[in-house]
């Protein structure tokens, strides 16, 4: 790889954000990124906002970042519904995905649905979440995963992502769910296919030993793993093998200058 990569993929949470505040140098990071003609798109597993209110909460913080830049799971659900040619699924998350899935003409629907699609659904999982879910798997329905995190670091700790649920999931229904965000190696191709760079050119910037960095060997992108968010020391012996070790996304412009 050349010194200098040909565009940056960054995860968010953990990378530029810490649950509602902006990581040291973060905001200059992205800022010089901008400045010095460094094509880059944001990557993340979050399955709990839309593409239009993530951009909005970073904009809100200060990072100059349209929502068109931004890339989700629920951008690559919609793909793979639609691919499919239905027209709807039963989503199971919170916050505002829904309108991502709406917005590329997929109706929501708790019965008879082709796909049942799992995001970090939060407070929202219960026993009747879980049941309806599972009734539909084994129906026939196919299981989506937005993600299938383990878990993340908000503000009080770490919490459990849609990984666990999607795993009881596939354990009752006896069915494999299919990835739409990292590590899925087709959700990198949508944000490299938009950038219009080869998969060798770029970097990826992340927290997670198995989606940012375990991805990123899989898509053919190089893996740098910052040691911010939820980063451990364990990770680096026991799950990735990142091609560059970061102590936060502030040492950046130094690397690339
Ligand atoms: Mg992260």
């Amino acid at each position: 790889m050349s010194p200098r990569p040909a565009a940056v993929l960054l995860d968010i949470d953990g990378v530029l954000t810490i649950g509602d505040l902006p990581l040291p140098g973060a905001l200059e990071t992205v800022r010089w990124l901008r400045g010095a003609g460094v094509p880059f798109r944001c990557v993340t597993n979050s399955t709990r906002r839309s593409r239009g209110s993530i951009a909005a909460r970073l904009q809100a913080l200060g990072f100059p970042i349209p929502a068109a830049q931004v890339f989700t799971p629920a951008a690559a659900a919609v793909r793979r519904i639609r691919g499919e040619r239905a027209d709807s699924c039963h989503l199971v998350a919170t916050g505002d995905v829904h309108l991502d899935l709406e917005a590329g003409g997929c109706r929501l629907v708790d019965q008879d649905a082709p796909f049942v699609v799992v995001g970090d659904a939060g407070e929202a999982w219960s026993y009747g979440a879980m049941n309806r879910a599972f009734r539909l798997l084994v129906g026939g329905a196919r299981l989506l995963a937005l993600e299938r995190d383990r878990y993340w670091r908000n503000q009080d700790g770490l919490s459990l992502g849609a990984g666990p649920f999607v795993a009881g999931l596939e354990y009752a229904a006896g069915v494999e769910a299919e990835v739409m965000g990292k590590p899925s190696p087709a959700f990198f191709r949508l944000a490299l296919d938009d950038l219009g760079v080869p998969a060798g050119s770029a970097v990826m910037i992340g927290d997670d030993p198995v989606s940012d960095i375990g991805g990123a060997e899989g898509a053919g992108c190089a893996g740098w793993l910052v040691r911010t968010g939820k980063f451990r020391d364990g990770d680096l012996a026991a799950l990735a093998h990142p091609d560059r070790v970061l102590d936060s996304i502030a040492d950046l412009p130094a690397l690339l200058g």
